[in-house]
């Protein structure tokens, strides 16, 4: 069992403070109601944040649909609360990626959902990265998608789009057109470093025009929900903070190309202290900042080596 800072805190300071005894039936019981977050953005929609990308649902009496699945022992707690609100099944779970913590929760939530549905790369990735493993058994999308799916359900109507190569080769933003949000996935990292995946089909020098693509394509007054955030209260946002995440991405590849051009190496290039202009962004695990440039390094070099 993990638990974030603040819920440690919390739990630590009711021990603390005399209230709760550890070995007391009550001390358990807090724990367990320290599991993950349930967090209402809209009557029936909302976020779940535990360990892993943001898990995005929507729940009514016509239709149940949940975007992303996290771990299998998360998936189990975010389930447990969505069950609190509907005894109805899962009818449409969607993943946005094929990365183990946006799909690993699948297996544990594929007995209580009618579809599993993701873009074909994704699927593809997915088989691909975590096909072969024992100690990761897998239950992958039974429906999948070229460009777009579209359905309504019950009284709402769910999008989902492929945009090209961004974060992965197979990133889809899954958007409820009535609620008006959108679920992007890890194409945003929000106000943190990426994790950039060129093994899973990422492309550092696309991000930014599949980013421009979603700005263009969704509502202005869009609520944007993202795979990950500098903290708790950034995995929801604004077109705002989807342009600064293409800013960031288009500062990146710029500043490495041009010290490229300069004719820095690789480990100077990684080396440097900040990314111009983007001086205060976060590192959401040690390394993050010198990864995105030896990443981007790496994307841009061979690039420049096929040309000539
Ligand atoms: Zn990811």
């Amino acid at each position: 069992m993990k638990f974030t800072r603040k819920e440690f805190l919390k739990a630590s300071s009711l021990i603390a403070g005399g209230m709760i005894l550890p070995g007391s039936n009550n001390f358990g019981k807090i724990f367990q109601q320290s599991i993950g977050n349930f967090k209402n953005l809209r009557n029936n929609l909302g976020i779940y944040t535990e360990r892993g990308g943001t898990i995005g649902w929507y729940v009514s009496d016509d239709a149940v649909v949940v975007v992303d699945s996290q771990y299998p022992d998360t998936a189990k707690n975010m389930l447990t609360g969505l069950q609190k609100k509907t005894s109805r099944k899962i009818d449409l779970l969607f993943n946005t990626h094929h990365h183990v913590d946006h799909t690993s929760g699948n297996i544990y939530l594929k007995d209580f959902s009618e579809r599993i549905i993701a873009q074909e790369n994704c699927k593809a990735l997915q088989e691909k990265s975590y096909g072969n493993d024992p100690a990761k058994p897998q239950a992958y999308p039974t429906a999948t998608f070229k460009k777009e799916w579209t359905q309504e359900i019950g009284k709402e109507t769910v999008s989902a789009k492929f945009f090209g190569a961004a974060h992965t080769g197979g990133d889809s933003v899954v958007h409820f057109q009535k609620a008006n949000v959108a679920h992007v996935g890890d194409l945003v990292f929000n106000r943190t470093y990426p994790f950039i995946d060129s093994n899973g089909g990422g492309s550092v020098a696309n991000w930014p025009v599949v980013l421009e693509r979603v700005i263009d394509y969704y509502p202005k007054d869009t609520t944007f929900i993202f795979g990950h955030g500098a903290s708790d209260d950034l995995v929801t946002g604004s077109l705002t903070d989807v342009i600064a995440m293409k800013d960031y991405i288009s500062a990146l590849v710029e500043f490495v190309s041009n010290e490229i051009k300069n004719g820095k190496t690789k480990e100077q290039i990684a080396s440097a202290n900040e990314i111009p202009g983007f001086g205060g962004l976060k590192e959401r695990w040690a390394g993050a900042r010198k990864m995105n440039l030896e990443k981007t390094f790496d994307e841009l070099n061979s690039k420049q080596s096929k040309s000539n």
